[in-house]
């Protein structure tokens, strides 16, 4: 079927259209009802089945694919390969569950699981599931303080951990992080379980608390431990928002509905079918990472790269070359990883063989066109831009190749998935845009399978956080959009992130992307920042590609015109920086309210989730210094 019918059946016959998917996946009980819509903001999908995404990701493989690679574990970190059949994905996954139950875990227990990309994170992601119990990945080498305030609203039974990350070469230990956050938290579990690589020789253990997970695993080579099945609505998984613009969320997610989500989208948006390979970029403690680098090539049958370490290391082909030894077809990644690749020589991407690459899709925040045109030149495969949220857990806003490719549009995504019902509207008016007209992006209820269920134990932050916004119960994205003639959707940056100058509204974002297409340019992140005369005026900071010979401060006037030709006069930017890196979340994304505060001299808030204390610093010595470029 092609794009534009499957998504108006999915509109328009809802119940029809995921009565049809849900057999995409397998029911223990087939769902009795597959909406209950009586209380809305709320809904339920395929109310009455019982299934479990372990044995749809796993179990179901068996018979047909038992000896087909499910999973691929490289780290150029730790030097290691792992290659995981479906059968060995079996053994080690019960294997996993046995040492659970062991400790007491059951359904509805959360775990929590604080892990970088390696093998066993996802057998304690399935692990869990297989036994009903609720993970809450936390990003391996979050801090402290993070990990401690998800704790305490996870409230869980066990916490699993590695002994170490790694980051470019350098160990960094994550038990004194557990530590430390059980110390601060009000309700540490009672166990910690240790994956130790033996990456950190100073680790340490509290006697009765901390067990290995190597010596439990060794009394249950042979476990079996029987599917718990779970109606369609229970929780499978908590996972917490980026934390950009304020306290993260935890977004609740469901079974049914997200294994019939992933289980169609793997297949008609990202074009994977059985045995085929997938490899996504993302970390294991994000949306991303839960249902592309876990849940939705394994549901498909397919096989799973997960790779620890970075882009550039040992080289900045290392991406390119693990696509051609895996033969991968579709390839998942962020903005602000091909930024990374773009400071480095484009003749890594041509090295090797990339014949069996089909798709490169990104997501995560707005691909600017410049890095867009960069890489699908360097790589010769469409790029499909894709829009979501922690929240959707699958895109909400892409092409669907698996199904029909449409015309890919710069600087769009392109079109709603099927099941949103999408509406750009007027933030004042709340009445449709029209062409043309920014405004917010919102979804009318009820959000389709997959997306969250509910705030974790905070059903009033669910409806308050989302739904309040408008006189009618509409789910706000919060994010601004504009749509063309043809329905394309264009991302336009946060409500949140829009300026005021001299009585015109701006939008950061679009400054941005005027910025970024000076050729010199690798990065940009432009703020409001507070002026007597005109309210706000935009300020640049900006990173550039490596071997720029041109001064900073030609580069800097360069800048200026660039967005003087493209958005006019009153966007010109006042001050100019060139910067080594910019502060972004663990997540990879800008922290422009950071930025924000330290051009201003206020407070910058909360800072837990910024990447690397370094870039703050290197703002704070550019602001000492001086702008490259003043009005
Ligand atoms: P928080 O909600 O806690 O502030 P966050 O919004 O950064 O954190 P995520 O759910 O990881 O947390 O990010 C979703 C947001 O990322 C979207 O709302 C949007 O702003 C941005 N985004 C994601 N994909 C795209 C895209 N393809 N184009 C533009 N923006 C995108
Ligand atoms: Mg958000």
């Amino acid at each position: 079927m092609r794009y534009d019918e499957f998504y108006r059946q999915s509109i328009e016959q809802p119940e029809r259209f995921w009565g049809e998917q849900a057999r995409l996946i397998h029911w223990d009980t087939p769902p009795q009802q597959i909406l209950d819509q009586s209380n809305p903001p709320f809904r339920r999908w395929f109310v009455g089945g019982t299934t479990n995404l372990c044995y749809n990701a796993v179990d179901r493989h068996l018979a047909e694919r038992g000896e087909q690679l499910a999973l691929v574990a490289i780290s150029s970190e730790t030097n290691t390969t792992q290659e995981v059949s479906y059968h060995e994905l079996y053994r080690e996954v019960n294997r996993f569950a046995a040492v659970l139950q062991s400790l007491g875990v059951g359904q509805g227990d959360r775990v929590v699981i604080y892990m970088p990309n390696m093998a066993e994170a996802v057998y304690a992601m399935l692990a869990c599931a297989r036994i009903g119990a609720i993970h809450s990945v936390v990003f391996g080498g979050f801090a402290a303080h993070n990990l401690a305030l998800r704790i305490d609203d996870a409230e869980p039974k066990l916490l699993i951990c590695a002994d170490a990350g790694m980051r470019g070469g350098k160990v960094i230990a994550y038990k004194p992080l557990v530590d430390a956050a059980l110390a601060e938290s009000s309700c540490p579990p009672p166990h910690v379980l240790i994956v130790d690589r033996q990456l950190d020789p100073q680790l340490t253990r509290v006697p009765g608390r901390d067990l290995d997970y190597a010596r439990l695993r060794a009394q249950h080579m042979d476990a079996e431990v029987p599917v718990t099945w779970l109606e369609s609505n229970e929780p499978s998984y908590l996972l917490y928002t980026s934390g950009t613009t304020g306290k993260p969320k935890g977004i609740q997610r469901d079974v049914g509905g997200y294994a019939v989500a992933m289980a169609l989208s793997i297949r008609a948006i990202f074009d994977i079918a059985p045995g085929q390979v997938m490899f996504s970029t993302s970390d294991v403690g994000w949306a991303v990472g839960h249902s592309y680098n876990v849940y939705g090539p394994l549901i498909g049958g397919a096989t799973a790269l997960l790779y620890e370490g970075l882009p550039t290391h040992p080289d900045p082909g290392i991406w390119w070359q693990l696509c051609e030894k895996y033969r991968v077809r579709t390839m998942f990644s962020s903005p602000t990883a091909i930024r990374v690749l773009k400071k480095q020589d484009a003749s890594w991407l041509k090295k090797y063989d990339l014949s069996q690459l089909k798709w490169l899709f990104l997501a995560g925040e707005p691909l600017d066109e410049p890095t867009a045109h960069w890489i699908t030149d360097g790589l010769g495969v469409p790029v499909i831009d894709n829009y979501w949220q922690t929240e959707t857990g699958w895109p909400a806003i892409t092409l669907m190749p698996g199904l029909e490719l449409k015309p890919v549009k710069w600087g769009s995504p392109g079109l709603p998935a099927p099941g949103y019902r999408m509406k750009v509207i007027n933030e004042v008016t709340g009445a449709e845009a029209a062409t043309g007209e920014k405004g917010v992006l919102v979804f009318v209820p009820p959000l389709p399978p997959g997306c969250l269920s509910t705030v974790w134990r905070d059903d009033a932050r669910y409806v308050h956080s989302y739904f309040s916004h408008f006189s009618e119960l509409l789910y706000s994205s919060l994010d601004w959009a504009i749509r063309d003639a043809d329905g394309y959707t264009n991302i336009l940056g946060r409500t949140d992130d829009v300026i005021n100058v001299a009585g015109h509204r701006l939008g950061t974002r679009e400054i941005e992307e005027s910025v970024a297409s000076h050729p010199a340019v690798a990065e940009a992140a432009v703020v409001g920042v507070h002026d007597e005369l005109k309210g706000q005026v935009p300020v640049v900071f900006a990173t550039l590609k490596q071997g720029i010979t041109e001064s900073n401060a030609s580069v800097a006037r360069g800048m200026q015109q660039c967005v003087v030709d493209q958005l006019g006069g009153v966007a010109r930017p006042a001050r100019v920086y060139v910067v080594n890196a910019l502060p972004k979340t663990r997540s990879g994304k800008l922290l422009r309210r950071s930025l924000q505060a330290l051009v201003q001299q206020t407070d910058p808030g909360d800072l837990s989730t910024l990447d690397d204390p370094a870039a703050l610093e290197d703002i704070r010595r550019a602001l000492s210094r001086g702008p490259e470029q003043g009005a």
